[in-house]
């Protein structure tokens, strides 16, 4: 099989290299997204292993003539246009199982860090600066934990905030009663999830149903004392309406590993000529977010931990090999 693997760090293509399935592999590695892909490498790749920051569009995929899979190395799917992936009898499989327990340790330790104000107060300290006034935080024993989407991970935040004795609300369109009856939460709907909520925490993938889940309407829910946190994808927020909701005193602070836009500012496209206004929207307000005082962000990190990302390549190497055995899994979308 030729295999292009995009996004890929050196260390990364010596694990695969050392992978005995691999052993017949033609592997071409790069940094770069897929669009950046030389020409031959599109023209030839039967496998394309990407990650988050490579759009695959119809564009891209009319490159790839020979292509029948796409591994992705993320658990999301939403950067791939799986309606022509399917048109086109691409396979799409991703790695679902990699990290919830990654990604809730990073979700907590934003709660943490929001809830005792942790970042600023060591921004001061390493400015040689004592003082305290600002830096009052709050208890989260006995709050009200939010989670909205209770999947893998969103379940993995509910038993750390009830290992912290929060009550804990879940808003999910797939209740499972037995599971919360064992772990001892709720579920409610979103409205009073946000209302009664001290800390939200976001887990929804992004589709078109949670696309600005969070708007001006659902915030207006939220207590001004909450602060919520998304560690899912940024476009699950309308940033437009998180930024007035901080700026007008709404809501007290925000944590976000994750903006929409991010992907323009990260593909450093924002003073390109063809950014369309919508993309040049976002990018502001995800700078604007990135610098408010009231906001935490990390650059996309909740996956990243050592272990996560050695369960991401095994996962993608077992994904590779299933699918040239005729037996594949972790599908997203099927070749017909
Ligand atoms: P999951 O599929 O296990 O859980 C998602 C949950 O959301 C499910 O329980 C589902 O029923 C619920 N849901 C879906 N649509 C809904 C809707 N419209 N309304 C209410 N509930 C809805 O996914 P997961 O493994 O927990 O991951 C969640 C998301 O986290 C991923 O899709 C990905 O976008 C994001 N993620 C981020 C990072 C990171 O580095 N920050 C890493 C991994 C995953």
């Amino acid at each position: 099989m030729r295999i292009a693997f995009c996004e890929f760090k050196q260390w990364e293509a010596e694990f695969i290299q050392q992978q005995p399935e691999a052993a017949g592999w033609e592997m071409e590695f790069s940094e770069g997204t897929a669009d950046e892909l030389s020409e031959g490498a599109k023209a030839s790749a039967e496998v394309l292993s990407c990650f988050i920051r490579s759009a695959i569009d119809g564009a891209l995929l009319d490159q790839c003539p020979e292509l029948k899979l796409i591994a992705t190395r993320s658990a999301g799917s939403d950067h791939i246009d799986l309606a022509q992936c399917e048109a086109r009898g691409i396979t799409v499989c991703n790695v679902p199982q990699y990290g919830e327990k990654t990604v809730a340790e990073h979700t907590f330790g934003l709660i943490l860090a929001l809830s005792r104000n942790i970042y600023w107060a060591v921004d001061r300290m390493k400015r040689g600066d004592l003082s305290i006034e600002g830096l009052l935080g709050f208890d989260l024993y006995g709050k009200t934990l939010g989670v909205i989407g209770a999947g893998r991970i969103g379940l993995r935040v509910i038993r750390m905030g009830a290992a912290m004795s929060m009550r804990v609300l879940a808003y999910d369109m797939a209740p499972q009663s037995l599971l919360a009856e064992v772990m001892g939460f709720e579920y409610a709907d979103l409205d009073q999830v946000l209302s009664e909520a001290d800390v939200v925490s976001v887990h929804v993938p992004l589709l078109d149903s949670t696309r600005a889940m969070l708007n001006a309407e659902t915030l207006a829910l939220m207590k001004p004392t909450a602060v919520i946190v998304n560690t899912s994808r940024g476009s699950v927020i309308d940033s437009k309406a998180l930024l007035d909701a901080l700026n007008e005193g709404r809501l007290a602070g925000a944590a976000l590993d994750v903006l929409a836009g991010e992907d323009v500012i990260s593909e450093d496209r924002v003073l390109g000529q063809d950014i369309s206004l919508e993309d040049l929207q976002l990018a502001v307000e995800a700078y604007q977010l990135m610098h408010h005082p009231k906001v935490l962000v990390t650059s996309h990190i909740g996956f990243y931990s050592r272990e996560a990302l050695d369960r991401i390549l095994q996962t993608t190497v077992e994904n590779v090999t299933g699918f040239g055995q005729g037996l594949p899994r972790n599908i997203v979308a099927l070749r017909r």
